[in-house]
């Protein structure tokens, strides 16, 4: 609709989410310029190959150096490392986000390492798929999805209010949350069910060797659903466990209990007990429809 919110943005890391905010971006005019690095040469040439950003460069450095904003796109465990390269080499006013699935330990690392000069916002876009790597991005993973920002005091708001304009231009619906709540919250909806949806493949890759193919061959709905989840990428998600560690593990707790409890009515045959829980799970999925 209007210009470009921000005339410079840097993208570092080109994975999934970064190549699908530049296809977002470029959809919508959101930036005026591009530029884009990646650790591996082999993912630099793929951008390069591909189109994606208007400038691939082979230091952080460059790609930084003019940025008006700067997008942190790499895994959660690498993200202090990063700001300590990119730190030196930043324009003073620019804005330093980032799009790692926790924000607790994102925050401690990546804010001490920013001069005074530049504006730490963190972020989450919660929209992904299983796939990752710079091919696997489209312009429209953002739209009608929550952007979460996590502003800490003493952001400055007019630089919140910008980051803002632009996850909305990007297709997302934004909203600020702090960061202990919103590792709370993520650990029910995503981390946990991620785990849980790694264990069952795990269990049934062992059982496998009984049923020889079987289970894959006849996997059906339930199972397929949680192989689709486990393809993710291993490095993010060891990553999120690290990096979660107290919600998942509180998270983990309660799905303990919960998993007892039903064990114990199948083994007893409370059928009441079966039928009640699956009625109020029913519910709540119709909530969300
Ligand atoms: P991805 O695996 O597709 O891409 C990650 C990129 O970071 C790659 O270009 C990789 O080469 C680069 N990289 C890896 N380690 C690095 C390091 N040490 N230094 C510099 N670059 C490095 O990942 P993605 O799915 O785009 O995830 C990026 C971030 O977004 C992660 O923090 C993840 O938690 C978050 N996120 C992911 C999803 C999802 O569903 N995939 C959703 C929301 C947020």
């Amino acid at each position: 609709s209007d210009g470009p919110v921000y005339e410079r943005v840097a993208l570092i890391g080109l994975g999934l989410i970064a190549s699908s905010m530049f296809w977002a971006m470029k959809r919508g005019g959101v930036a005026g310029h591009v530029s884009g690095y990646a650790r591996s040469e082999a993912t630099r040439d793929t951008a390069r190959r591909i189109g994606l950003c208007h400038t691939v460069c082979d230091s952080i450095a460059e790609a930084v150096a003019d940025a008006d904003l700067v997008v942190l796109a790499v895994p959660v465990g690498a993200m202090g490392a990063v700001a300590a390269e990119i730190a030196p080499h930043l324009k003073p006013g620019a804005t330093v986000t980032d799009v790692g699935s926790v924000k607790r330990t994102v925050i401690t690392e990546v804010g001490p390492h920013l001069p005074e000069t530049v504006h730490f916002i963190a972020g989450h876009p919660l929209a992904g798929t299983e796939h990752s790597g710079p091919e696997s991005g489209f312009s429209t993973l953002f739209d009608n999805r929550f952007t979460l920002l996590v502003p800490v005091e003493g952001t400055d708001p007019e630089a919140v209010a910008r980051l803002r304009t632009f996850w909305e231009r990007l297709g997302a619906r934004v909203e600020e949350m702090d960061a202990e709540h919103h590792d709370l919250v993520l650990a029910v909806t995503s981390h946990t069910p991620h785990l849980i949806a790694y264990t069952m493949v795990g269990v049934a890759d062992d059982l496998r060797r009984v049923t020889d193919s079987e289970v894959i061959k006849y996997s059906a709905a339930g199972f397929r659903d949680f192989t689709r989840i486990a393809a993710s990428d291993p490095t993010m998600w060891r990553d999120v466990f690290l990096n979660n560690k107290e919600a998942t593990l509180e998270i983990l707790g309660r799905f303990t209990e919960e998993l007892f409890a039903l064990q114990r009515a199948i083994r007893t045959g409370d059928g009441d007990m079966l039928f009640d829980y699956f009625t109020r799970t029913r519910a709540i999925r119709r909530g969300i429809l």
